[in-house]
């Protein structure tokens, strides 16, 4: 018999035989209240009817189009739809699979617009493992070890993680702007900077929300330089902040928006969006490939939309990520282990900490842990694994919000223990 690799590292012990909206059922048939959604995919629930509908009428119709052979329907009314909900001015839109490709895409894109090599990243990103990618992520060295030599060019300025620093989100954003030039004089001379990329809200890295005047200080920095700024909104986009787009936040203007992962509920499907303008200085047919914009992802990316328009799922994000916060700083107040709890909509982090300040990594996986056994499936992040991330379907509802937190505070006080 052939067995698994053991490079598969699996963070719940659950066999998931079928799901339905926010849950999981496993071959037993019990239920898991699913607060993964597959890392921030399936916002729409877990097999939709809308979605599940479209998908199978696709699957009879036409799987694969092969997008550098042959156009096909459900990838052009896509591009339509996409250019409704994307930011003004970013109307051209490429497809890939996945969000590690889309971000190689997109820094592709930008060394050619620009015929300059350097990318510069913020340091605890994540932003994918293929070797691109992985020379841009920063969030733990377990997604760059032993694969040396990676991509060249990319140098890493700091993130304002106020908390982890320990100081006033002001603070820590003037640190970092002023590193981040520090970075631009001495290390990354702006006529040889292509790009920023960073992702609205630190995702892997501990669910940070980038603040706004950090944003507005990169996009000064873009502008005065040419750089290509472009935010990795591959976690926090399609409603997952609470807002459509995670930047929409910080109201700033992106010139690439990397996407993939809440596009299309579970199918395969990522893609960049930018100006045409931009879009036009890249090399056509420079990129590309056999799967990118498959058929049937683009059919359930379109349902996708319909369902995030229809169901108002951007608002209820808002509305139950601000009830879960709420619960989640409730919980956190009666146990001194938790430090800081943060997120934007239904992306949620709890942080753990020692009493002498180090990230506590032990209490944040029992309490993981001790949630899964209670049948809430909850994913760690942050670079030690010292948060504890909630991100449900954006279908979830006030009920299923406060069940999910009657169990985190009963998985929190055994942790505790
Ligand atoms: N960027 C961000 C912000 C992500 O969260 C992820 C996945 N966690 C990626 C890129 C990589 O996406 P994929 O795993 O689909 O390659």
């Amino acid at each position: 018999m052939a067995h698994l690799s053991p490079l598969v590292r699996q963070a719940t012990p659950v066999l998931a035989a079928r799901g339905e909206g926010v849950y999981l059922y496993d071959d037993a048939g019990r239920a898991y209240l699913d607060f993964t959604a597959g890392i921030g995919v399936t916002g729409t629930g877990h097999c939709h009817p809308h979605v599940v509908e479209a998908a199978q009428r696709q699957v009879a119709t036409l799987i694969h189009g092969q997008f550098t052979t042959v156009m096909h329907k459900p990838l052009l009314t896509l591009v339509e739809r996409l250019g409704e909900v994307l930011p003004p001015g970013l109307d051209s839109v490429f497809f890939a699979n996945s969000g590690s490709e889309a971000v190689e895409a997109a820094m592709r894109l930008a060394r050619q617009a620009t015929g300059r090599s350097n990318v510069i990243v913020f340091h605890g990103s994540f932003h994918g493992r293929t070797v691109g990618a992985a020379s841009m992520t920063t969030s733990g060295t377990k997604f760059r070890a032993g694969f040396a030599p990676i991509m060249g060019g990319v140098t890493v300025a700091p993130f304002p993680y106020a908390y982890r620093y320990g100081w006033d989100e002001a603070t820590a954003v003037r640190f970092a702007l002023r590193e981040l030039d520090y970075i631009l004089a001495t290390i990354s001379a702006p006529r040889e900077t292509a790009a920023f990329v960073i992702e609205p809200v630190l995702g892997e890295g501990g669910y940070v929300p980038a603040p706004k005047a950090f944003l507005e200080g990169l996009r000064e920095r873009a502008d005065a330089h040419g750089i290509v700024f472009v935010l990795d909104e591959v976690q926090t986009g399609f409603g997952r902040t609470g807002k459509f787009w995670g930047h929409q936040h910080a109201d700033i203007r992106p010139d690439v928006v990397v996407m993939a992962k809440g596009i299309a509920s579970g199918f395969p499907l990522s893609a960049i969006a930018a100006s045409s303008e931009l879009m036009a200085k890249a090399w056509p047919g420079s990129q590309g490939g056999t799967y990118g914009a498959n058929a049937v992802a683009c059919a359930a990316a379109l349902a996708t939309l319909d369902v995030i328009r229809d169901e108002k799922l951007v608002e209820n994000s808002a509305a139950m990520g601000a009830r879960l916060l709420e619960g989640a700083r409730r919980i956190a107040s009666e146990h001194a282990r938790i430090g800081d709890v943060r997120g934007l909509g239904l992306m949620v982090g709890s942080e753990f900490t020692r009493s002498d300040g180090e990230p506590d990594v032990a209490t944040a996986q029992r309490a993981q842990a001790a949630a899964a056994e209670r049948g809430l499936l909850l994913l760690l992040c942050g670079t030690w694994g010292q948060v504890v991330r909630m991100i449900p379907a954006l279908v979830v509802n006030a009920k299923q919000v406060d069940e999910a937190l009657a169990i985190w505070a009963e998985a929190v006080r055994e942790a505790s223990a």
